[in-house]
């Protein structure tokens, strides 16, 4: 399959890794205007986002790092899954 941000291409898992490293920017923050802060990734293809609420527990800026990235992994896995279902096919030609 076919990275939904680049030319790379890779397995599912490959893929991943790659997103989840190159393409940590996609991952971005959002303020809903309550005080309150969201993850939210964008679909390229279409208006499909994957969007959740960050709630650190700590204030310990390694911590929150390691925090973030885990929302990345997550926020990409739950994009493949869409990336696959809705859009694999329509990007080959
Ligand atoms: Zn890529
Ligand atoms: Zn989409």
């Amino acid at each position: 399959m076919r990275c939904a941000f680049c030319e790379t291409t890779g397995t599912r898992s490959a893929l991943h890794a790659h997103m989840t490293d190159i393409h940590a920017d996609r991952v971005v923050t959002e303020s809903d205007g309550w005080g309150r802060k969201f993850l939210q990734l964008d679909c390229p293809a279409c208006d499909e986002s994957y969007r959740r609420e960050v709630k650190p527990r700590l204030k310990d800026p390694t911590f929150l790092d390691e925090y973030a990235r885990e929302i990345r992994i997550v926020a990409f896995d739950m994009f493949l899954y869409h990336w696959q279902g809705v859009h694999e096919g329509e990007t080959d030609a």
